[in-house]
């Protein structure tokens, strides 16, 4: 049993929607598109579980945030994918792929076949097993990827108002879950082995902002260990988490938020990978030319620092997405992906943005007590980064802006002085 398609997209996350949009606006023809996803809905903006999803009240809620609302696109609703003619094969796993017969075999035994293949099959949770932890499948131990998560994420939290929360990991999800929970009422404790929060892109003074509000709001901060077991009663629930240092949490709840694993088990042995994803050129083609990867799944060439690089971030997925589908139907008129990294959090009132690159010497600015503040990451002479915290949508094109010329800058001390108007002036 069997069906073919010109086009196939394995995955149906962000990059899925906003590649079939794209596919649409070039003339693809009704048929000729398929998603296979193993999740049970349409495409939608990932970004949205961390966030509006988790509001005690007005909690986003589908449809309204499938893609490709968050860049301010189309609602690409279920009707939507129908009236284009677009497959959309949901609730399905692919279990295997042939790149060199260009077929999927799903879960269900449905061999699917393509002629080119769009891999968008972003990543996975990092589960506690992996660092000798065990007890993920505890009734009340949370992780977030998908909308089955957040779904048990809402109950937990429901099922403990006023409890107390710990939560594993300093990282982007920790800290927008963390924000979430003290918004519901809940009592949080963040754990995480770092010296400061998001200590990945924050420089200490950075992340101490943001503790220090965090602080402000009942959260508390333990650092530099991690969790060595959780105490679990005979219902199944986690009651208390025990810390390498010996010390011991209550817990109603536990947020994992520990990092992830591109998926890219299917094409082991088959795509060349690179930095854990899908190695591709600056047209997202794998090693085999049917096949294109996008989003957090791929390692692209990022022209800007001449070096390949693997990004977890949407407005990636978003834009490595469109690149392929430009490439797959233009080819001719198609140049190489030039992108810019971009990261953004909001959290609570606070609202950050960082584009570029975190290295080399950082220049901070700004008032850090009045919550309007930024950094510059100066390397070899040249910008590389740019961050800010509550700019305004013309301050951020500002400093995107100066980050994509890489001006030169030869007084750190001068740069530091001129602050946010280096970038309004470059
Ligand atoms: P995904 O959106 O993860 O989609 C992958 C899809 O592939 C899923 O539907 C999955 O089920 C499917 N799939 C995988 N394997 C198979 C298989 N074998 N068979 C069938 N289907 C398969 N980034 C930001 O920049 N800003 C944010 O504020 C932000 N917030 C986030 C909040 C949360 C809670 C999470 C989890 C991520 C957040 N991100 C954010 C990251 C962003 O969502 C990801 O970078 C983005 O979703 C990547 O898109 P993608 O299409 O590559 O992968
Ligand atoms: P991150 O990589 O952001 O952070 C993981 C954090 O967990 C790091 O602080 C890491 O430390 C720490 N950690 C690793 N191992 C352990 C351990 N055993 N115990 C305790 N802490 C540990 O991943 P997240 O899980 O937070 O996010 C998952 C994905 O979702 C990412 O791709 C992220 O980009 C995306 N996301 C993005 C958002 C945004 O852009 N606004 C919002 C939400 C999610 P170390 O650095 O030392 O490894």
């Amino acid at each position: 049993m069997g069906r073919a398609f010109v086009y196939v997209i394995l995955g149906g996350g962000v990059a899925a929607g906003y590649a079939a949009l794209e596919f649409t606006r070039r003339g693809v023809s009704h048929g000729e598109l398929c998603i296979i996803s193993e999740e049970s809905v349409a495409p939608y903006e990932r970004p949205a579980l961390s966030k509006g999803f988790l509001l005690p009240e007005d909690r986003a809620s589908l449809p309204s945030f499938h893609t490709c609302v968050g860049a301010n696109e189309e609602r690409l609703t279920p009707k939507w994918y129908k009236e284009q003619g677009i497959e959309l094969v949901l609730g399905t796993r692919v279990k295997s792929a042939d790149v060199r017969r260009k077929t999927l075999l799903t879960a269900a035994g449905e061999t699917i076949s393509y002629k080119i293949l769009i891999v968008a099959t972003g990543a996975r949770a990092l589960k506690l097993e992996e660092f000798g932890v065990s007890g993920s499948d505890a009734e009340n131990v949370c992780y977030l990827r998908d909308l089955a998560d957040a779904n048990r994420l809402v109950d937990v939290m429901q099922s403990c108002p006023g409890g107390n929360a710990v939560v594993i990991g300093g990282g982007y999800i920790g800290m927008e879950c963390a924000a979430s929970l003290v918004i519901n009422k809940i009592n949080v404790t963040m754990v995480f082995p770092e010296e400061h929060c998001m200590a990945r892109l924050f420089t200490p003074k950075i992340a101490s902002y943001y503790e220090d509000y965090y602080q402000s709001k009942g959260v508390k901060f333990i650092k530099g260990t991690v969790l060595s077991s959780f105490n679990i009663d005979s219902t199944g629930k986690v009651t208390a988490v025990n810390l390498r240092d010996g010390s011991q949490l209550p817990a109603d709840m536990v947020v994992v938020g520990i990092g992830i694993r591109p998926n890219t088990s299917l094409f082991e042995g088959q795509l060349t990978l690179e930095k854990g994803g899908i190695k591709v050129n600056g047209k997202l083609q794998s090693s085999n030319s049917s096949v294109y990867a996008v989003g957090d799944v791929a390692a692209f060439p990022v022209k800007l620092f001449g070096e390949t690089r693997r990004l977890e971030h949407v407005d990636s997925a978003r834009k490595s997405a469109r690149h392929a589908v430009h490439a797959i139907m233009e080819p001719e008129k198609t140049g190489e992906f030039d992108y810019l990294p971009f990261f953004y959090s909001r959290v609570f009132t606070m609202s950050w943005q960082f584009y570029g690159d975190a290295a080399g010497e950082v220049v901070h600015y700004g008032d850090f007590s009045g919550g309007r503040f930024g950094a510059y990451c100066v390397s070899k002479g040249h910008l590389v980064g740019s961050f800010l915290e509550g700019g305004t949508k013309e301050e951020y094109e500002a400093i995107a802006n100066a980050t994509r010329l890489k001006p030169a800058i030869e007084d750190l001390g001068e740069l530091e002085r001129q602050g946010l108007s280096f970038a309004l002036t470059v």
